[in-house]
C-alpha cells in the first residue's frame, strides 16, 4: 500500500524536529503540505532535498508497479496494483482470447464470426480483444481484431497457464496475484494468461468466471461460444469499471416508440442503471413517451435525492434548459415513487407543470402505464 500523507510526514524535518523545519525550499509552505502532496503523487521527492535516501528509497519501492504490463499488439496485459477493485481500481481489462486453428478449413469463416461478434453493454461495445492462431503459414492481414501466433504468445512473457482442474488454475493465479501484489515479489510480476480446454460450457463458463474475478489477465478459449462470452463480457464490463466513477448517461431528453406532442413524459436521474432499467421498459409499453434525465452526478434517484443533486430547482432548470414546455402538450411528468416526499414542493417550484407520482420499481411502468388514465 502507498504512504499516506502522515506516513511521509514522520520522515520530514518537521516530525524529526531538525533544521530546516517548514522551509518552503520545496515550493510548498509547511512540511505536511508537501508530505500531503507527495502522498497524492503531486510532486516529486527531490523537491525536498532533506529527506533521508532510506526513506526516498522505501517511497519509490512503494511505487514500483506490482505487476509488470505486458503489451501484445497494443494490447495493454496487467500492471495491476491491487487485489481488490475497491482498494482503487483495476487498470487493464482481462483480455478475452479465441483460438483459430488455421489448418482447418472453415478457418476463415470462424475469424469471421469471431470478428464480427460483439454486444453493446451500458453504452459500451464489447468485443474479443485478440485472435490467437495455430498452424498457420500465412498472414492474415486487414482483420478488426488483433492476431498473434500461438508462438508469438509463449514468447510473450506472460505466465501461460493450460488450464486442468479448477483447484490448481485457482491456485496458481491467486498465488501469483498475492505475492506480486503483496510481497513485490518479481518472480510473480508476469500477467497470467490461462487457456482454458475444450469441455462442457458450462463448465467452462463457471470457471472462467471465477479466473475473471482471481485473477487471470488474459483467458483464451478454444472456440467462440457467443452465450458464454456475452455472459463473461458483461462480468469483466462490471469488474473493470472504476468502482469512484459512476456510470452515465447525458441529460436530455430521450424518445421511445415516436413521441409527438401528446406522450407520456417521465423523469428520472443520469445513473445509467436507472437510465436503461426505465428505457427498457418504455420501448417494450405499446405506448410512446419520453424520459426527461435530470443531470445528478451519475447517482440513483435515493442517493441523489439524498445529496441534493436531485431537487424541485435542479429538475426545473432541466426542464428550462431542454425547453420541455414548448415540446409537448401534456403537463403531467411522471416522477420516480421514490421522490414522493418532494412531488408537492415540485409542483410549486415548477407550477407550469403537474408532477405525478410514477412506481418505485422500473418493472413496474407497464402496469402503471395502462392506469394512466384513471390518474
Ligand atoms: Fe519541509 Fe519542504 Fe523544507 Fe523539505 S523542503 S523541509 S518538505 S518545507
Amino acid at each position: 500500500m502507498a504512504f499516506t500523507g502522515l506516513q511521509i510526514f514522520k520522515y520530514t524535518p518537521a516530525a524529526q524536529k531538525k533544521e530546516h523545519t517548514n522551509c518552503k525550499e520545496c515550493g510548498c509552505p509547511t512540511c505536511m503540505a508537501f508530505s500531503l502532496k507527495l502522498a497524492k503523487q503531486q510532486i516529486k521527492t527531490d523537491k525536498c532535498p532533506y529527506l533521508t535516501k532510506e526513506f526516498v528509497d522505501k517511497y519509490n519501492e512503494e511505487l514500483r508497479p506490482a505487476q509488470k504490463t505486458i503489451t501484445i499488439s497494443d494490447l495493454k496485459i496487467g500492471g495491476e496494483n491491487v487485489l481488490y477493485r475497491h482498494e482503487k481500481t483495476f487498470i487493464n481489462k482481462t483480455i478475452l482470447g479465441v483460438i483459430v486453428d488455421c489448418s482447418e478449413k472453415n478457418f476463415m469463416q470462424k475469424i469471421n464470426d469471431i470478428c464480427n461478434f460483439g454486444i453493446n453493454i451500458i453504452n459500451e461495445q464489447q468485443k474479443i480483444d485478440l485472435i490467437i492462431l495455430t498452424n498457420c503459414t500465412e498472414k492474415i492481414d486487414n482483420l478488426p481484431i488483433k492476431t498473434i501466433t500461438e508462438e508469438d504468445l509463449n514468447n510473450s512473457g506472460l505466465n501461460i497457464i493450460h488450464e486442468h482442474d479448477f483447484q490448481t488454475t485457482k491456485d496458481i493465479l491467486i498465488t501469483n496475484r498475492q505475492k506480486a501484489i503483496l510481497e513485490k515479489d518479481e518472480n510473480y510480476s508476469a500477467p497470467t494468461c490461462v487457456i482454458m480446454r475444450d469441455e462442457n460450457i458450462d463448465i467452462q463458463c463457471a470457471k472462467a468466471s471465477y479466473y475473471l474475478c482471481k485473477y487471470a489477465n488474459m483467458i483464451v478459449f478454444p472456440s467462440l461460444d457467443k452465450e458464454m462470452l456475452s455472459t463473461l463480457m458483461l462480468l469483466r464490463q462490471n469488474l473493470y469499471t472504476d468502482p469512484q466513477k459512476t456510470l452515465q448517461v447525458d441529460s436530455g431528453l430521450y424518445e421511445f416508440n415516436n413521441p409527438d406532442e401528446n406522450s407520456i413524459v417521465f423523469l428520472t436521474t443520469n445513473f445509467a442503471l436507472t437510465y436503461f432499467a426505465v428505457a427498457n421498459e418504455l420501448s417494450s409499453i405499446d405506448k410512446s413517451s419520453y424520459l426527461i434525465i435530470v443531470p445528478a452526478q451519475g447517482m440513483s434517484v435515493l442517493t441523489a435525492w439524498s445529496a441534493q443533486t436531485l431537487t424541485p430547482e435542479t429538475i426545473t432548470k432541466t426542464l428550462e434548459d431542454l425547453n420541455i414546455k414548448n415540446k409537448v402538450k401534456t403537463r403531467k411528468i411522471i416522477i420516480p415513487g421514490l421522490l414522493s416526499d418532494i412531488r408537492e414542493e415540485l409542483n410549486q417550484a415548477c407550477p407550469d407543470f403537474e408532477f405525478v407520482e410514477g412506481t418505485r420499481e422500473a418493472s413496474d411502468i407497464p402496469e402503471f402505464v395502462k392506469q394512466l388514465d384513471t390518474i
